[in-house]
């Protein structure tokens, strides 16, 4: 099965991303996870990645498509993916259905989670983020078990620096001029998969869960 999860910065495309992984045994592709890291690690990519991430504009496209090439073609992938964060602007997409079709892979869904901007705030500025493996939590929301730990692995929760008001303001103007193109490209490919993301965090499962099996390809 392989997925897109498409949304605004807040949307819940990762929380959502990590249930379908365990559910269905497949890889989450973060684009940002694995820019997080590449940037904790100071590798050349990273070092190139971050000031682009700190002011909240996207990294360039050939980072990012190169990103995800180097994943896609791992054995991981080969019963199925979920690509969250990725694509992002429409020459990324260009470039995902090029490297699919490469592949031999076709996207089945493209699952849009639509939230309010004043939910958005409210959930971004909440954040938590395991340092170790990068599940996000919520201080109202989504409070882990022992507060400042990570359930799943021990690790520190932060908060990202650019889940800062002042940044994540300008990543809202950037997703709406980069990225929203991308519900009316999808919509074309009849791809597109429009869900409520208002309600709690299961209830968003559900409505996904009927689509992925209400009209499994
Ligand atoms: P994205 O990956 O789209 O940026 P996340 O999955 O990290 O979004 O979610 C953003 C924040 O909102 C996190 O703190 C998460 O715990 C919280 N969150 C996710 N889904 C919901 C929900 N349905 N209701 C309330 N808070 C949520
Ligand atoms: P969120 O979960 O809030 O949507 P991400 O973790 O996906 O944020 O992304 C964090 C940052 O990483 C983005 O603001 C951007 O700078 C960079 N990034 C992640 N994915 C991409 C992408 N596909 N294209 C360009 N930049 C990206
Ligand atoms: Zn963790």
């Amino acid at each position: 099965m392989n997925l897109i999860l498409l949304g605004p910065p807040g949307a819940g495309k990762g929380t959502q991303a990590k249930i379908l992984t365990k559910k269905f045994a497949i890889p989450q592709i973060s684009t940002g996870d694995i820019l997080r890291s590449a940037v904790k690690e100071q590798t050349a990519m990273g070092l190139k990645a971050k000031s682009y991430m700190d002011s909240g504009a996207l990294v360039p496209d050939d980072v990012v498509v190169g990103i995800v090439k180097d994943r896609l073609a791992q054995p991981d992938c080969a019963n199925g993916f979920v690509l969250d964060g990725f694509p992002r602007t429409v020459a990324q997409a260009d470039a995902l259905k090029q490297m699919l079709a490469g592949l031999g892979k076709l996207i089945e869904h493209v699952l849009s989670i639509e939230v309010d901007k004043e939910d958005l705030l409210g959930r971004i500025t909440g954040r938590r983020t395991c340092r170790s493996c990068g599940r996000g939590y919520h201080v109202a929301f989504d409070p882990p078990n022992v507060a400042g730990k990570c359930d799943e692995c021990g690790g520190e929760l932060y908060q990202r620096d650019d889940d800062r008001e002042d940044t994540m303001r300008n990543r809202l103007a950037v997703y709406e001029e980069q990225t929203a193109p991308l519900i009316a490209y999808y919509k074309q490919e009849s791809l597109l998969r429009s869900i409520k993301g208002v309600g709690s965090i299961e209830e968003i499962q559900r409505s996904i869960l009927n689509i992925i099996e209400g009209c499994s390809v």
